[in-house]
């Protein structure tokens, strides 16, 4: 899954990257769903004792167009696994006590505690996105924030978080297309949001932001991967992926007790 992440430094022109690509995998939609169960398996294995160990805190960033797919993300690559130890917070229109603070302030009350997998829906990278396209600050406040971000998630691994952040890379088609079902099925007129639309009409201003964010947020400890994101499967399992080979790597251990389990009866 390297080929997908975005390098320290490496600076990105996203029409270069193909949102249907599916090289990395060798399979198809089929094979895909039953690979997608079994990192579903080992993604609960791992989450139990990440949880049991209690010493890493995770942290997980999806970003993408709307219906890039977060929500299908989380349902997906998340399905199985205990709830206890992973929440997802979805970062939606910032209220006025927000507003009133930095905007880091509401995120980093939700960073994940020790043993914790923490979603993020939308994150701080609103604040260099929708901010930034529809001005809704100058550039000298939105300009300075890649670098506080930066150092905000340098603070965050330091003290012991793994992060990860996903770019859910899709064309405007395949937008066009997914909006087009919200339209057109009745279970989904509720995903539908008709400022969708004003927001879809300014998406070489998104890419523009969004290269913006790969080619200056992307580091060693909080690296982005730049996910194809047209064929769902595809994306599911990329973001499994990395999740699951990031954890392996963590080799979390069940703690060992502090008492002979072997000594003690239960009457
Ligand atoms: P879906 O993809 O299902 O529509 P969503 O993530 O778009 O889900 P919504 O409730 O539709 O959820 O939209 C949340 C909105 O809040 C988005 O348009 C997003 O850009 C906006 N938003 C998030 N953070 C900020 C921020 N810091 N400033 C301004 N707007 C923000
Ligand atoms: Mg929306």
């Amino acid at each position: 899954m390297e080929q997908y992440r975005v390098k320290p430094g490496q600076q990105i022109k996203l029409g270069e990257w193909n949102p249907a690509d599916k090289s990395g995998l060798p399979a198809g939609k089929k094979a895909g769903g039953k690979q997608l169960r079994a990192l579903n398996g080992q993604l609960e294995a791992l989450q139990e004792r990440l949880y049991a160990e209690g010493k890493h805190k995770i942290l997980i960033v999806l970003q993408a167009m709307d219906a890039g797919g977060k929500d299908g993300t989380v349902r997906h690559v998340f399905e199985g696994v205990n709830p206890q130890g992973v929440s997802v917070v979805s970062f939606k229109k910032p209220s006025a006590l927000e507003l009133a603070h930095d905007y880091l302030w509401r995120v980093h009350q939700h960073a994940p505690g020790k043993g914790q997998i923490t979603i993020f829906n939308r994150s701080h990278y609103e604040d260099v996105l929708v901010v930034r396209v529809n001005n809704l600050a100058p550039e000298g406040v939105w300009s300075k924030r890649f670098e506080h971000i930066v150092a905000f998630e340098k603070m965050l691994a330091d003290e012991g978080t793994t992060i990860l952040k996903f770019f859910l890379h899709l064309s405007p088609d395949e937008q066009k297309a997914r909006l087009q079902a919200r339209l057109d099925e009745p279970q989904k007129h509720w995903k539908f949001n008709p400022a969708d639309l004003e927001q879809r009409k300014l998406w070489p201003e998104y890419m523009k932001a969004y290269e913006d964010v790969l080619s200056k947020t992307s580091t060693e400890w909080a690296p982005w991967y730049i996910v194809p994101a047209n064929r769902k499967w595809y994306r599911n399992l990329v973001i499994g992926r990395v999740i699951v080979e990031t954890l392996q790597g963590l080799n979390s251990q069940y703690p060992q007790p502090d008492f002979d389990p072997a000594a003690v009866t239960i009457e």
